[in-house]
């Protein structure tokens, strides 16, 4: 799964394991910026690796298409 923002995998910032949604209700959450995704490893709120995306559902500015 890639990273909305940028594009490039998806990986955990905590723990450096790529994302992959697990069910629809995942893959859907990662693109409402209201929604908060969580690491489903170490269970830390979801931060791109590579731009520093927080999927943390506070913020609004990305993920327009
Ligand atoms: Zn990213
Ligand atoms: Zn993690």
């Amino acid at each position: 799964m890639n990273c909305v923002s940028c594009d490039r995998p998806l990986i955990c910032s905590s723990c450096s394991t790529a994302f992959a949604p697990k069910s629809e209700a995942d893959y859907r959450a990662m693109h409402e910026p209201e929604t908060a995704v969580v690491c489903p490893e170490c269970a830390a709120p979801l931060v791109c690796r590579l731009c520093g995306r927080a999927y943390s559902g506070d913020e609004g500015e990305f993920g327009e298409e």
